[in-house]
């Protein structure tokens, strides 16, 4: 077998128990690796790097294109980003997986359920992109960036996932009810590309029924793929349904990257104690011999912990409670004494390495046919009311080729009014249609429009309203028809 070198970022809190004990189990199973071990988080943070990632660790990670890595303590309270967050964005792992399963030996609400399905997170986009704005001094935005090609990408990745661990059933959970362009985008895609994968069963789910499904029936769920927000949230339900974060792994992969690491944190009032459960990152790394398609070693060492869980002889104080708790070093121990033991407790899966889609890097990935700009919503800042406001806009805009369409407040058509007052505050989208149907909005239009407005008031943001092959790429408030 080659020796894998793999970038080992031991990390902060409990992260050095935590991974030391899992390159102790995988060098005890019979892989040699050669680790090569980079700082990231805090005490980068304190050295006074605001990344809390130095270009040592990004050119380890380069080069190995594999990590296993421990928590990251992220500064609370002045400027620096997590440094989790860097990472992830640095190295384009798009997809985030998390299995959620049961454990003999562990106790949970659900324990005999049976309960074994992957959470397959997209993990670069959505409200994550961190793209924020104060629109006016009490309005704040937070753009919710979802694109057809990252779309593409974690779907595929999702039932990729589910071929190389024989699943038979990939749900795709949304909001495409409310949000139908961006949470849409990957219900279409999903639905476009499921017949590509015909031995898998695919279905929708609204995201908040999922919630609900998971909290009834888990055990039904086999794979979900799902946006970064909703992944955030169901992925840590899902760990509740187990037995807690001791028992969580997960990955981060890319196109050709990978960075394998445990959900929960660091952990601060357990550093150093050697009292914490290592089985999270254990199963990271179980996950990572798989990646590497050492399909073997990652069986033994999986079930050496599933041996050690089920006889229930040496067990961390999460599991066992203080009295009888073993430390994370005689843990890990008995984990290596079980090495090559096997437990019939859980039905096998037949595993294949896993195939990461490739996807075109072109920026323009998706092109249209034909697009026109038919309008403009102008978002603007004013004390005024709403009929004050739309008869001031709709002065504003005689003599030019727009006429105000109708005028919202959060979401809400508030002119011309529908007869109800909902409670509104100075951030008023405005629409401008241009009057001539065929008409394509340009600058020369554009600009004296906006010279007009900015005269009277304070706009704060513009959004052009294309047509893409022949559909509106825009939605229509609350009311507005
Ligand atoms: P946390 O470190 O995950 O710990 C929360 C609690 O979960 C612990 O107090 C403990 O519960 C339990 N727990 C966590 N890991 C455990 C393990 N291996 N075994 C047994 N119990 C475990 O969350 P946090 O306190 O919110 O965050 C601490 C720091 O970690 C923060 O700086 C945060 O930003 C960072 N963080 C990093 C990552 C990452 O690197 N990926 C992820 C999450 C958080 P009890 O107190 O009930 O024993």
């Amino acid at each position: 077998m080659k020796t894998p070198k793999i970038t080992l970022i031991p990390g902060d809190g409990i992260g050095p128990e935590v991974t030391s004990a899992t390159c102790k189990i995988i060098e005890a199973a019979g892989v040699k690796v050669e680790w090569e071990v980079c700082e990231a988080g805090a005490a980068v943070f304190k050295k006074g790097l605001p990344s809390g990632v130095p270009t040592e660790t990004i050119e380890s990670i380069k080069r190995n294109r594999i990590a296993l890595k421990g928590p990251l303590e992220t500064p609370v309270g002045y400027g620096e980003k997590s440094a989790n967050v860097t990472l992830r964005k640095l190295f384009e792992t798009f997809a985030n997986i998390r299995p959620i399963r049961e454990f003999p030996g562990v106790k949970s609400p659900y324990a005999g359920r049976k309960i074994d399905f992957v959470i397959v997170r997209e993990n670069v986009e959505d409200l994550y992109a961190g793209i924020e704005y104060m629109q006016t001094p009490g309005t704040a935005q937070t753009l919710k960036i979802i694109t057809k090609k990252g779309c593409e990408k974690i779907v595929r990745l999702a039932f990729e996932y589910a071929r190389s661990e024989g699943r038979k059933s990939v749900h795709c959970a949304t909001k495409a009810n409310i949000m139908k362009f961006s949470e849409g985008t990957l219900k279409r895609t999903f639905e476009e590309i499921a017949p590509e994968y015909p031995e898998i069963n695919a279905q929708h789910i609204i995201v908040d029924n999922c919630a609900h499904q998971l909290v009834r029936f888990p055990e039904k769920f086999e794979t979900i793929v799902t946006t970064n927000m909703n992944g955030d949230i169901l992925s840590d339900l899902g760990s509740g349904l187990i037995g807690g974060l001791g028992f969580a792994p997960g990955a981060n992969i890319g196109n050709d990257i990978a960075i394998f690491e445990a959900v929960h944190g660091s952990a601060p009032k357990y550093a150093g104690k050697n009292t914490i459960n290592p089985t999270a990152v254990i199963l990271s790394g179980v996950m990572m011999l798989r990646y590497l398609d050492l399909q073997d070693i990652a069986d033994k060492v999986e079930q050496a912990v599933l041996v050690t869980l089920k006889e229930g002889k040496v067990l961390t104080r999460d599991i066992i409670g203080d009295e009888k708790a073993a430390t994370t070093s005689q843990f890990t121990d008995e984990i290596i004494k079980n090495l090559g033991r096997t437990i019939d407790w859980w039905p096998k899966r037949q595993y294949k390495k896993l195939q990461v889609p490739k996807i075109s890097s072109a920026p323009d990935y998706t092109k249209a046919k034909s697009r026109q700009v038919v309008g403009v919503d102008v978002f603007v800042e004013s004390p005024m009311d709403s009929e004050s406001l739309g008869k001031n806009l709709e002065l504003l805009s005689e003599g030019t080729p727009f006429k105000l369409k109708m005028i919202s407040n959060r979401g809400v058509v508030v002119y011309p009014s529908s007869g109800v007052s909902p409670d509104v505050v100075d951030h008023w989208r405005c629409r401008f249609m241009l009057k001539e149907e065929t008409a394509n909005l340009n600058d020369d239009l554009l600009l004296p429009l906006l010279k007009k407005i900015g005269d009277q008031h304070t706009w704060a943001h513009l959004e052009k309203l294309n047509v893409f092959d022949g559909k509106n790429g825009f939605s229509r408030d609350q009311g507005e028809n």
